[in-house]
């Protein structure tokens, strides 16, 4: 005799995809590292979406999650769990060869130790030659389009130096070329300004937003110099690997014709409605285990448990 045939409850009403229109879309991204018996989880469900043509600066501490995230949206690395998106490709489902024409035409990185950027016995020409070799760009194209991104990064003068002969402000512009070489959408940078001293790293974030709006080429840079937010629009902070805050810069005209700049920090929610309180706010009110939550016409306030 046969099993009565199964009724299934009725589908919920869809509802529109998380970052439907964004470029980039992670969500509750998870990446579990295995080391012997430990593990660690270097992501926790972390949320992110990137609008085409943005130029975003992801902050942290030192082990916050920064590099694994970056490396998994360069498709270096794979998630455990959750969903990420750049363009039209899904990072967790890619195949081997669509993972190697995603990293090669899709994306451009720049890795975190600045050395393992370049190859040291090749001249910055050659270097942002290299990739499109690769992709099998033709010649005349190649040489042409390694000068015109050597000279907006602002070292067309060092298209015949090697790395040694270069100073790390020249060799981080030259990477960023490099990532470039083949047109891709979005640039990745992990501390690209790491190693730099103040000035230099300010000239190399000039060089990135020169990018970002000259070629509409979407950056995504990380670093853990909380200060760069004066330098980007948009920065989003990641703390235990969740983005925990943003901050929103943006110009605005007063009465009398100034203009200035207004930065104003929001916490995130997830996708399930958590925020997270910052730490000083908590100690400021004793907010601890139960707070009490109370709906306003325009605003929500959270109160101590007292
Ligand atoms: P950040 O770039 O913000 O400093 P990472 O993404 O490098 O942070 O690291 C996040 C966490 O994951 C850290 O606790 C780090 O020790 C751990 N981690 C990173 N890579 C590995 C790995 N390959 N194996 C084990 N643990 C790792
Ligand atoms: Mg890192």
């Amino acid at each position: 005799m046969s099993a009565p045939p199964l009724s299934f409850p009725a589908p919920p009403p869809p509802t529109p995809e998380f970052g439907a229109d964004a470029l980039i879309v992670c969500e509750s991204l998870v990446r579990i590292y295995q080391s012997g018996p430990i593990e660690v989880q270097a992501l926790q469900g972390l949320d992110l979406i990137v609008d085409s043509g943005e130029m975003v600066a992801v902050v942290g501490a030192s082990g916050s999650g920064k590099s694994t995230l970056l490396s998994i949206l360069a498709g270096i690395d794979a998630p455990t769990a959750g969903r990420a998106r750049v363009d039209k490709w899904d990072l967790l489902g890619m195949s081997r060869t669509d993972r190697v024409r995603y990293r090669r035409k899709a994306v451009g990185f720049v890795r975190q130790q600045t050395a393992s950027n370049l190859v040291p016995y090749l001249t910055a020409r050659q270097m942002v030659d290299l990739p499109m070799t690769a992709a099998r760009v033709a010649t005349g194209v190649r040489r042409e389009r390694s000068l015109e991104l050597l000279r907006m990064l602002g070292v067309g003068d060092c298209a015949d130096r090697r790395p040694g002969q270069l100073s790390g402000g020249q060799q981080q512009r030259v990477a960023i070329a490099v990532a470039l070489a083949n047109e891709p959408r979005v640039l990745f940078a992990d501390e690209p300004t790491g190693e730099l001293d103040t000035a230099t790293s300010v000239e190399v974030f000039g060089a990135m937003r020169d990018v970002n709006r000259e070629l509409g080429v979407t950056v995504v840079v990380v670093t853990h110099d909380p200060s760069v937010s004066g330098q980007v629009e948009r920065t989003v902070a990641i703390r235990d690997g969740r983005t925990s805050s943003e901050v929103l810069r943006r110009t605005a005209t007063a009465d009398n014709g100034d203009t200035h700049v207004i930065a104003e920090e929001y916490a995130v929610m997830d996708r399930a409605g958590r925020v997270q309180i910052p730490r000083d706010y908590r100690e400021a009110l004793a907010l601890t285990r139960r707070v009490r939550l109370a709906l306003e016409p325009d605003h929500v306030t959270i109160r101590p448990d007292a």
